[in-house]
């Protein structure tokens, strides 16, 4: 099948790996032995708490604006429904000059305005019919202040259905030698495959992505969110357990979950929600053709689809499970025998 979204998926690819570098930039500076020892505008204050209490930095801002530039030039009639808007901003001088410094070491000549307006044209709707995208910025804040995993997750969805995902893990290191961060983009879709790509090379080759081929959901290796808030641990080990499953989970901040099934690190990725909540689309969107796209399986809880059709939520859907394809329905039958 001929790519019909080769244009997004470059446009796609340049806008996270440049909106990476200043993801990377930013993360290094909090974590420079000059910034903790001062908490000065480099350190602790290029964070700040957002209404629903979850961290929000000054790269998450960057980011977006510059993904959001990048999609504003290249498809100016697209809808963006992104995490983030400006509004914190312009009531916080010190964050609002941070962003736009971070946004001018990749574009020169971006204005205060420019950037505050990159940002609110990720405030659309998602919406049932025509396309939208569906933009993370940083996802897993929490891992990306730690110092851990975190991913900028980027999709096109077309009449509901995801059609093509880019994720960018600037800061990716492979399961075994968690010492060499590499970093990782990764794009698929649908139809033609995941692929992925060096991190901070301007045009790197792809190379082919796969899900795992183990079949015996005993030697399967799960993952799941560091933030047993995020995903019952509890829940999880006990489906593990049913499964016959005696390795530890591989706890992973971010959409980096969905890459590891995608490219065979991990068998399973649970995400066994509390109290009801109710998933973000740019939480999913992207890892989920990249597992799909790898011959992986991802449904919720109830072993439905993922439905991008509601809205900026996933209503219709509660949890996540993706795996790597081959014992799909056995997970699904263990999380339902659970009671999760
Ligand atoms: P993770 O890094 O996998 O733990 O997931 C990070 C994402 O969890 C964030 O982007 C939030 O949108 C989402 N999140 C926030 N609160 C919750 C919650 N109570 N349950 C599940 N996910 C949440
Ligand atoms: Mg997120």
């Amino acid at each position: 099948m001929p790519s019909s979204y080769q244009h997004e998926r470059d446009v796609a690819l340049k806008a996270v790996r440049r909106a990476g570098r200043l993801c990377q930039a930013v993360q290094e500076a909090l974590h420079a032995p000059s910034a903790t020892a001062t908490g000065g505008p480099e350190g602790d204050g290029a964070v700040r708490e957002k209404d629903d209490r979850s961290p929000v930095t000054v790269a998450d801002f960057g980011s977006q604006a510059l993904i959001c530039r990048a999609l504003t030039e290249a498809f100016p009639e697209d809808p963006v429904v992104g995490e983030e808007d400006a509004a914190l901003l312009r009531d916080d001088a010190d964050v609002r000059d941070q962003v736009v410094r971070g946004v001018q070491a990749e574009l020169e000549d971006a204005s205060e305005d420019d950037v505050l307006a990159w940002i609110d044209r990720g405030n659309a709707e998602a919406r049932p019919e025509g396309r939208y995208w569906t933009l993370d910025p940083i996802d897993g804040t929490k891992g990306f202040v730690r110092g851990d995993q975190y991913a900028l997750a980027l999709a096109l969805v077309v009449e509901g259905e995801v059609q093509m995902g880019v994720l960018g893990l600037p800061n990716f290191a492979p399961v075994e030698h968690a010492e060499q961060v590499t970093g990782l983009l990764l794009a698929a879709e649908r139809g033609q495959g995941t692929a992925s790509y060096a991190a901070y090379e301007d045009d790197p080759a792809p190379a082919a992505v796969t899900a795992s081929p183990v079949s015996d959901p005993s030697e399967a290796r799960f993952c799941e969110s560091v933030e047993s808030a995020h995903s019952s641990h509890a829940a999880a080990q006990e489906v593990a357990s049913a499964l016959g499953i005696t390795r530890e989970p591989l706890r992973v901040d971010s959409q980096a979950k969905y890459a590891m099934v995608a490219r065979g690190d991990a068998e399973i990725y649970l995400r066994l929600p509390r109290g009801g909540y109710v998933e973000n689309i740019w939480d999913h969107a992207a890892g989920m053709i990249l597992v799909e796209e790898a011959g992986g399986t991802v449904t919720d809880l109830d072993g439905r689809a993922l439905d991008f059709s509601q809205g900026a939520k996933l209503v219709e859907n509660r949890g996540i499970v993706a795996t790597n394809g081959r014992f799909h329905e056995q997970v699904v039958e263990a999380v339902q025998a659970a009671g999760v």
